[in-house]
């Protein structure tokens, strides 16, 4: 077996023990990596219906073949666990040298089970692994943790934290990494919290394995050059994400006080051309020329990396249209270890609570002081609307009652990214049917669909949202960045290439679906034996503001999404698919993908049609 180092490396945090799990070319092939990894193994491994905050839960951490080689944009990893925040499968990925690292100490991935008797630090450097005591680092905040671990052990060791939020198990707490990477948006870094794991710092020095190694740099290297000759390269390097703000803005869907509105009075101030004037750096994951961390300066002086998600959903989406405080509190969440998309939905549902007096705090729209408050306030868990609002929008509009929540903006419990989907169904269909809850990771349609056709709903569309969340589970098993692809229009053919440089395997693209299909049907089927009778077609469906709420501003006035035809939507989607109508995976649909184990399980809790 070429390209997979073979080896996972098993930390139990209870006994402190670390063992190393072989694993063969079948099990290579069958999961390629990353997701494919995370989901086989929560799958194998959990039992249904556990607390994700209790030891059992396995918080892991896996790469794939092309994971830290030298070609573009591959130093990302895979982190995942049973979510606290939608009780589903949750995942993200994080931009940082602990993967290439963990890749060159010889693991694919590690999985930790347990819990720590006290606040740790893990330490794996090569064949080593170390369990350190992290009193000291507990209660610090991620830049302080990072840096003084580099300190210590060396500049080029990988490190993976969480900040208070994590520690403190604030329900969309995450991982960071290089002063604002971050990932695990379903609460990740509050599954590390629980487990009392501070940060893991990863040394590797062996070099990666490869079936063609000299090949395999030799087309990293065209790689990187055909990047650079992009045409819209330069563009990309000086906004990165940010024009997205503008974009939004053109096209009616930069989310604004609280994904009520698609345009911003103040959008000019928050977007790409306002960033580049207070630009100082570019900062990136590693092994990446497309570098896409815009750092500009916060009200404090102080260096944060922004992108377009932060802004809109911490500028916009609250009503605040000054970056520097945008920056401001991306910095503090960052510190805290708090995703900001999903800050940024708590933060605009709570001004909408306050405007509706549901809540007796005052929190106007664009209040800078009482959003920096508030970030304060759920991360430390401090105070009766602190700890609601560390739950998640879902938990606290159950919680406020009356109408919250037709406007809490989430699918499955996950906050919905930088995307108002007033006038676009496939969007808001890819948000539905994302693998973890309303990422925009799974299925980034929209802008296909805007140029397509908004008013559309039909079968072209649903076709074009199954074909990106095929490529894009891809990205995610082999586990690369997908950005030079969906940004600068670096072909998919190149990833074939490097596949069979790495791994000797000779394979297309359309040959991978059937593996992005199994880890997808996976998926599916850990949220079906999670929530077992209680699983319906509601759970696919995007917050009802979009269909009952028009956009009151902007040329897409008066717009909103018909939900008898999103419905037909749905079910359109089933079928191409191979799922029921309620949106279970049938029994020959798994069979034909390899998993009649898994159907039978899941046989035994639903009854599956045929
Ligand atoms: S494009 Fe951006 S997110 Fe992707 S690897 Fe490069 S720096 Fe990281």
């Amino acid at each position: 077996m070429h390209g997979w180092t073979g080896k996972i490396l098993r930390i139990n945090l209870t006994n402190k023990k670390a063992v190393v799990q072989e694993f063969d070319a079948n099990f290579a092939q069958t999961w390629l990596g990353g997701r494919g990894f995370a989901v086989k193994l929560l799958w194998d491994e959990l039992k249904p219906g556990i607390d994700a905050f209790s030891p059992e839960n396995r918080l892991i951490l896996a790469a794939g073949p092309l994971t830290g080689a030298s070609l573009p944009s591959s130093g990302k990893l895979v982190v995942a666990a049973k979510s606290p925040l939608t009780g589903g499968y949750g995942d993200g990925n994080v931009g940082t040298w602990a993967c290439v690292n963990m890749r060159r100490a010889g693991y694919d991935a590690i999985v930790f089970e347990g819990k720590a008797e006290i606040p740790t630090v893990v330490k794996v450097e090569d064949d080593k692994t170390e369990f350190l005591n992290g009193e000291d680092y507990w209660g610090r905040g991620v830049f302080e943790t990072e840096k003084d671990l580099k300190k210590k052990y060396g500049n080029v060791t990988g490190v993976v934290s969480i900040g208070k939020a994590g520690e403190n198990k604030v329900k969309f707490a995450n991982m960071i990494s290089q002063e604002g990477r971050g990932g695990g948006r379903p609460g990740i870094g509050a599954v590390m919290g629980s487990k009392n794991l501070k940060a893991v710092a990863i040394k590797g020095t062996q070099e990666l394995p490869a079936a063609d190694m000299p090949e395999l740099k030799k087309l990293g290297l065209e790689g990187y050059k055909e990047i650079l000759a992009k045409p819209n390269y330069k563009f990309w390097k000086r906004q990165g994400t940010v024009s997205t703000v503008e974009w939004g803005q053109e096209n009616s869907c930069l989310p604004t006080h609280n994904f009520r509105e698609g345009v911003f009075a103040h959008a000019d101030a928050i977007g790409g051309f306002a960033m580049e004037k207070l630009k100082v750096s570019n900062r990136g994951c590693p092994q990446c020329n497309m570098t896409c961390g815009n750092v500009i300066t916060d009200t404090d002086n102080e260096s944060v990396e922004v992108d377009y998600e932060n802004i809109a959903l911490l500028g916009s989406n609250i009503g605040l249209g000054d970056l520097k405080k945008v920056a401001h509190l991306n910095r503090m969440c960052d510190d805290y270890g708090l995703d900001t998309i999903s800050m940024g939905n708590v933060i605009g549902f709570a001004m909408e609570a306050s405007e509706k007096k549901l809540i007796e705090d005052r929190i106007e729209w664009g209040d800078f002081e009482k959003a920096r408050e508030l970030i304060e306030r759920v991360a430390e868990n401090k105070d009766e609307t602190g700890r609601l609002l560390s739950q998640g929008v879902k938990y606290a509009s159950q919680k406020l009652g009356k109408d919250s929540k037709n406007w809490a903006m989430h699918v499955k419990g996950l906050e919905i990214s930088g995307y108002d989907c007033h006038a676009t169904p496939g969007m808001a269909l890819a948000f539905g049917t994302s693998l973890s809850g309303a990422h925009h990771k799974d299925a980034w349609v929209i802008s296909w669909e805007v140029k397509y056709g908004r008013g559309n709903y039909d079968q072209t569309k649903v076709d074009k949202i199954i074909e990106l969340q095929r490529l894009r589970t891809i990205f995610e098993a082999l586990t690369t960045c997908r950005l030079p692809w969906v940004e600068v229009g670096f072909e998919l053919e190149w990833y074939p290439r490097y596949l069979k440089a790495a791994t000797g395997l000779t394979m297309t693209l359309e040959d991978l679906y059937p593996t992005a299909d199994r880890i997808y049907n996976l998926a599916r089927a850990f949220w079906v034996r999670e929530f077992g009778q209680e699983w319906s077609s509601n759970m696919d469906m995007v917050p009802n503001r979009w269909f009952t709420d028009p956009l009151t501003k902007g040329p897409l006035k008066g717009a909103k999404l018909d939900k008898s035809k999103y419905e037909a939507m749905l079910q359109m989607y089933y079928n191409k698919r191979g799922w029921d109508n309620r949106g279970l995976p049938t029994r020959s649909t798994l069979s034909k993908l390899g998993l009649s184990d898994a159907a039978q399980e899941l046989g035994q809790q639903v009854q599956l049609a045929a």
